[in-house]
């Protein structure tokens, strides 16, 4: 059967993580939050040290606490979100009109600040452009679609390096509010390229359980991209019907 789209997870399929380790990613956010702080404290006197460190204080609890509830709900608490909801808690209202009045531009640089250490640190694999060349020349329909809590990070990484032009959308779990392997969201990636009733003629090509588990829910052709890193807690694939490839060019020889 001829196929008409493919739906690529981000992480670890299209891109990787440099030397990727659990400590890495959590001293990225960590730096990231340190200049989301001196961003903040860069605004004026108010935003004093004191209030620099009760704002990450907050921050930290809330992001741990919206973390564990996107793993119960599948619902998405983007990075945005966060902050907007611990400026609600701690910020008083004569600090946010010093922000001049531009709330959701001001959270979403923070956002940006806050997500710039771990863009650092993604780029394609070497195999990636050549692939999706390949596929375009097929007229394959392509969509990006990523459980990341910050929209903009994966927009930035795919233009960053002149792939944005291979693909018809880009989806995250952000801007959509819901995450894989919640079915919903791949419904709206198929129906993105027009392909809602056609699941059956797409790949899902993915790293983990979320890309397998939701593609099958869906009706889709499931493409396991096996990571060589293992990630603590990470959840077996309990669906027998996929195929396992080492890297995407191997997608190649299917369709
Ligand atoms: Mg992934």
């Amino acid at each position: 059967m001829k196929i008409k789209g493919i739906i690529f997870d981000f992480g670890f399929t299209l891109f990787y993580f440099k030397d990727v380790s659990l400590e890495k990613y959590l001293d990225c956010y960590t730096r990231g939050l340190q200049k989301s702080l001196q961003h903040l404290q860069s605004m004026g006197t108010s935003f004093n040290n004191e209030f620099a460190q009760k704002f990450a204080r907050h921050f930290n609890e809330r992001r741990n606490f919206f973390f564990k509830e996107s793993l119960k709900t599948k619902n998405e608490y983007s990075t945005i979100y966060i902050f907007k909801h611990v400026f609600d808690l701690i910020v008083e209202q004569d600090v946010i009109n010093a922000i001049n009045g531009d709330e959701e531009i001001f959270l979403r640089k923070l956002a940006d600040i806050y997500h710039s250490c771990e863009e650092e640190e993604w780029i394609p694999f070497e195999h990636t452009r050549h692939t999706l060349e390949q596929l375009n020349k097929k007229n394959i329909k392509m969509v990006v679609l990523s459980n990341h809590p910050h929209h903009s990070t994966i927009k930035n990484l795919l233009k960053k390096f002149e792939l944005d032009y291979y693909f018809d959308d880009v989806i995250t779990s952000a801007k959509f509010g819901k995450r894989k392997p919640n079915p919903d969201i791949f419904r709206h990636a198929l129906e993105k390229i027009d392909l809602g009733d056609k699941a059956n003629e797409c790949i899902i090509c993915g790293d983990e359980y979320a890309d397998i588990k939701g593609g099958y829910q869906v009706g889709m052709q499931l493409f396991l991209c096996k990571r060589e890193y293992k990630f603590p807690f990470e959840r077996e694939i309990d669906i027998e019907n996929y195929i396992t490839i080492r890297k995407i060019s191997e997608l190649l020889d299917y369709v």
